[in-house]
């Protein structure tokens, strides 16, 4: 087809790449077990047949797919707010369904948080790379500005410096949004001490949004923080420890004015039914689903202790279900074209893995796969050698 002008399309948003989904959702409809899939942080886990049944049943005698969904999510945000105090061991009252907002995946919500902060030319966000890139990316797509800041290469803490002169310097318009990831991916660590400390002190005039899509594998999360900081927001996800990736679950925890704000930006109906289905099937089970997480740790611990052993590579503690993983610096060879190798290679022997910033981000998989891990690393490394 001739190539056509659509002049009426924003001029910034024909600069933007389409968001390109990982290799492991390429491959998922024609060869699904062909690849070992470490590459999108999912758990390995399939729902357990019996859930899948129940939920069969749902499909067949509860749901009707004539009407419109729920749309305003009392059930499940009860459900929540439940899951929420229990999970930070607070009072079962302490949250309600008035401080929960759901979405079409954590995706969803960040997009409608942009939305009601920084929109108009109002703000801008500021992130610390490597971090999630849909923060970025979102942001670009509504035309609002993205400040970077690093991290320290040793520890991966945020370049608190520079992000504290960012916030005192940068103004129309101004940083309204801090997004931080807890713990971060690609890196794998937790926020640090400096970095709360850091965060606690920020004015109340800008939103902290504090990511815990992996909060089931750190056990380590800051909802009790909520009550002190009316500008924070924690955001979690149904997509990575409740293995509901496909279903698009998220939720956000947050004072219930801020979430008044979220639910005025959310789109109507914008949970299928069978996805909010799922997400109660899936908290009502949850002790049996999240049962896994005691063996995903073992195996990252397996798993880092063995890649340790190799004199190049560079292995971050991990908090959560992924590992990051760099390589030493040596003699001339380029680090960026070893590292790209290692990732074609570890493709070719059959295990997707992403390369970000100068490492290689992996999953933990299954016994099985973790075990081809390895090997795969291992035999990719001795080829980059010879
Ligand atoms: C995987 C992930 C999410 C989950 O996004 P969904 O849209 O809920 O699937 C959110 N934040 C981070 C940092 C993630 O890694």
């Amino acid at each position: 087809m001739t190539k056509i002008m659509l002049p009426f399309i924003r001029s910034d948003l024909t600069k933007l790449h389409a968001y390109k989904p990982h290799p492991s959702s390429d491959t998922a409809g024609a060869v699904p077990t062909q690849f070992d899939r470490l590459d999108t942080n999912e758990s390995p886990y399939d729902l357990p047949p019996e859930l899948k049944e129940k939920l069969v049943w749902t499909y067949q005698q509860v749901i009707e797919t004539n009407r419109y969904p729920d749309g305003g999510h009392e059930t499940l945000k009860d459900a929540i707010a439940e899951y929420v105090n229990e999970s930070a061991t607070l009072s079962p009252s302490l949250f309600t369904s008035a401080n929960i907002s759901v979405g079409n995946g954590s995706d969803e919500l960040i997009r409608s948080l942009l939305i009601a902060t920084c929109l108009k030319g109002e703000g801008c966000i500021l992130v610390a790379n490597p971090t999630f890139s849909m923060y970025g990316i979102l942001a670009q797509t509504l035309g609002i500005p993205v400040v970077a800041v690093d991290r320290n290469e040793e520890n991966f803490e945020i370049d608190l410096k520079a992000a504290q002169s960012a916030i005192e310097q940068i103004q129309n318009p101004p940083i309204r949004v801090v997004f931080v990831v807890h713990p971060n991916s690609p890196t794998a660590n937790s926020l640090t001490m400096a970095e709360l400390t850091w965060l606690k002190n920020l004015s109340e005039d800008i939103l902290v949004v504090i990511d815990e899509a992996y909060f089931e594998f750190s056990q380590n999360t800051l909802v009790s923080e909520l009550a002190h900081h009316p500008n924070w927001i924690i955001l979690r996800t149904f997509s990575k420890a409740f293995r509901l990736a496909a279903l698009r679950v998220g939720y956000c925890v947050a004072h219930p004015e801020a979430i008044a704000i979220l639910e005025k930006v959310r789109l109507p109906y914008n949970l299928p039914s069978f996805s909010i289905a799922a997400a109660l099937v899936a908290l009502q089970n949850r002790t049996l689903l999240l049962e896994t997480i005691r063996h995903t740790l073992n195996e990252r611990a397996k798993l880092i202790e063995a890649l340790s052993q190799h004199p190049t590579l560079q292995i971050a503690e991990s908090t959560a279900n992924f590992i990051y993983l760099r390589l030493k610096p040596k003699g001339s060879y380029p680090q960026d074209a070893a590292l790209k190798k290692l990732h074609q290679k570890l493709r070719e022997y059959g295990t997707l893995v992403r390369q970000i910033s100068g490492g290689l981000r992996i999953t933990v998989g299954t016994t099985e796969e973790n075990a081809r891990t390895l090997k795969r690393v291992q035999a990719a490394l001795a080829n980059l050698d010879s």
